[in-house]
């Protein structure tokens, strides 16, 4: 075999695929698996089951034998209620205009691929959640971070900055965000949307924690003057209702970008799971209970994080999602070192601060989608942990 260069591995493989780092999630996921003792604060999965009366339509629609093909779209009454239910983030979108995808991993994916050409830069403010920037890559685009620590908010000035230096073709917002808990204000997000305006750039909004956002109302970007032609709303059933494993999301997304994303999605995708449509069109139409109460525990849980841990971390009181950050590096240790220490000594997995961006060193994501009960044995083990370091002066 003749070497020029590069492990025999590595020629075989896309040098794109090759140049991506495996998610720093994983990496913490799978030193827990297969340890019972361990209390994972780690992955971002809600704890709670489907709503019942989701699995039932879908159990009931499995027993008549609905395992189709839909249209690559998705099932129209679903894209209908999509766009119905967008109006209360701001704006009703035309359903036409709606892709239901296989969650929203699969949309981000298709955002990047419709509009970027090789070179084209994306602002990603970090810390981030870790799919936006390998996507950008193997979209063959530029990934360009913007720190936003300590206070998580991606500003105008600062922004503006960075667009001028890289003539960017989108930025990608997310909110409430993971990893950190923030969201952001109409005022906030007016800010962002000139700055797109005025440096025509693409908004892609994932907007997957639009449900769990504690007080006020979530306001989609896309809703704001002059943004609904300019934005790509990604959204889905994963973290709200529960349905990770069902693999179900949707974008939506201006006519053009709209029509670009679907001819990729017939090709790799064909259509999202029919199964998990018929769930989320009950989860749309009939579960807002089930969503009150499910922010309401999510909020207990903020609650108590926050209360008990802010004496011995810096913490931003998360404002949405299931995530905390707080800050470790007065105690002297690197996010990871934290991380596998806690994780070793205590049984607590959490995952290092830098797995979302460089600017994440520092912090730990702590995902508090775990019952009361072992949130506060998290908790207790996280403060023993502590106590046997000492705060640098
Ligand atoms: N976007 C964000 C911000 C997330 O936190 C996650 C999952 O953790 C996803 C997208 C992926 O969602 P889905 O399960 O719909 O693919």
């Amino acid at each position: 075999m003749k070497r020029t260069g590069g492990s025999r591995l590595s020629r075989r493989i896309s040098e794109r695929v090759d140049s991506i780092k495996p998610s720093g999630i994983r990496k913490f996921f799978d030193l827990v698996i297969g340890r019972p003792d361990v209390i994972s604060l780690g992955v971002g999965e809600p704890d709670f089951p489907v709503p019942w009366r989701i699995r039932e339509q879908m159990i009931y629609s499995l027993e008549r034998g609905i395992t189709s093909y839909t249209s690559n779209h998705g099932l129209p009454e679903l894209r209908e209620a999509i766009a119905e239910y967008y109006s209360k983030f701001g704006f009703r979108p035309d359903p036409e205009n709606v892709i239901v995808t296989t969650g929203v991993s699969e949309g981000i994916d298709l955002a990047l691929r419709a509009i970027l050409n090789p070179g084209d830069a994306v602002l990603i403010p970090e810390p981030a959640y870790v799919s936006y920037k390998p996507l950008t890559i193997l979209a063959g685009g530029e990934a360009v971070a913007i720190p936003t620590t300590p206070d998580f908010k991606p500003n105008y000035d600062h922004l503006s900055k960075y667009a001028k230096e890289f003539e960017p073709k989108a930025i990608i917002l997310n909110y409430p965000n993971n990893p950190t808990g923030v969201t952001y204000s109409k005022k906030e997000l007016e800010e962002i949307a000139d700055l797109a305006i005025e440096f025509d750039m693409i908004v892609v909004s994932d907007e997957i924690y639009s449900e769990l956002t504690y007080s006020g109302k979530h306001v989609s970007v896309a809703s704001l003057n002059g943004m609904e032609e300019r934005t790509i709303v990604l959204n889905g059933f994963s973290k709200a209702f529960a349905m990770t494993g069902l693999r179900i999301g949707y974008v939506i997304a201006p006519e053009d970008i709209a029509e670009a994303m679907l001819k990729i999605h017939q090709y790799c995708m064909l259509c999202a799971p029919i199964t998990a449509q018929i769930g989320a069109l009950e989860a749309l139409r009939n579960c807002d209970e089930e969503l009150d109460r499910v922010r309401a525990e999510y909020m207990r849980r903020r609650n108590l994080f926050v209360k008990r841990l802010s004496g011995v971390f810096e913490i931003r009181k998360p404002e949405g999602a299931f995530y905390a950050f707080p800050k470790i590096s007065d105690y002297g240790l690197s996010s990871e070192e934290f991380a596998e220490r806690l994780l070793l000594e205590k049984g607590v997995a959490v995952v290092p601060g830098n797995a979302f961006g460089d600017c994440g060193e520092g912090y730990i994501r702590c995902a508090y989608a775990v019952s009361m009960e072992k949130l506060k044995e998290a908790i207790d083990r996280i403060e023993d942990f502590v106590r046997g370091l000492r705060p640098n002066p």
